[in-house]
């Protein structure tokens, strides 16, 4: 039970920096923080993401990169040019890899407004770091596993940032609904959203992406939202007005 207690706080807590801090702050500029309030989440994805921990910028860059070249070759990761889920993680990763280290050539005016902390990027994403999360894991499962099969979920742990990138970038391009045509394939995953703090509304937020609340019809949840609501309220982050709209 301790276990599978570790495994929701873990999913909740990674997607949760993924989808607030990640994506509608670095990369979409939904809302405004202090740099106290931006350093804590820094700090929160490290804890949160731990060895699979992503970094800020290249997160960022990748993403506007996708939301300006949906499906067409520019796109770092359409599934319309990927074999399977894997090699299009495999791919993802390494595009991820060369926009980190700086092995392409970088738009810098898709760089506008990223936050960055230089030495505690260092830190956090480095091998070091990444090890000792890994070992975190697997401490915790030698001390509270009912038994051996459990540690087969292990790599959940050590891939939590790449599982939750998967699922959105493949599936929400691949299979559900849509309440706006585009010019991509992206789909809505109710009711799965729910379980991946409103980002499968995918094809919403593709209609959208200045909005913080990816939900648009009466039966579409975006616990994310409520969260950065809260959150607004306690004037930890100022959510912009056009992204409330
Ligand atoms: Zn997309
Ligand atoms: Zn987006």
């Amino acid at each position: 039970m301790l276990i599978l207690t570790f495994i929701l706080i873990h999913w909740y807590a990674s997607l949760f920096f993924q989808t607030v801090f990640l994506h509608r702050y670095a990369a979409h500029s939904m809302f405004k923080m202090s740099r106290f309030w931006e350093k804590a989440f820094f700090i929160g994805t490290w804890i949160s993401q731990g060895s699979s921990y992503l970094n800020p910028f290249a997160y960022a860059y990748m993403h506007r990169l996708h939301h300006m070249h949906a499906e067409n070759e520019k796109d770092p990761h359409s599934p319309d040019h990927s074999y399977n889920i894997f090699s299009f993680m495999l791919k993802t990763y390494h595009y991820y890899a060369s926009v980190k280290n700086r092995d392409i050539v970088i738009e810098e005016g898709l760089c506008k407004r990223i936050p960055r902390w230089h030495k505690f990027e260092k830190i956090s994403e480095s091998w070091l770091s990444r090890l000792i999360w890994v070992s975190i894991y697997i401490l915790i499962y030698i001390a509270f596993a009912p038994n051996i099969y459990f540690f087969l979920l292990l790599p959940v742990h050590f891939f939590m940032s790449p599982i939750h990138g998967a699922i959105i970038n493949w599936f929400s391009h691949k299979v559900g609904y849509q309440n706006f045509e585009q010019n991509n394939n992206s789909t809505n995953l109710f009711p799965i959203e729910i379980f991946l703090g409103g980002e499968a509304l995918h094809n919403n937020h593709h209609a959208q992406p200045w909005k913080a609340n990816f939900a648009k019809r009466w039966f579409e949840f975006d616990p994310s939202y409520l969260i950065m609501r809260i959150m607004h309220a306690l004037k930890i982050i100022t959510i912009h007005k056009n992204a409330l709209k």
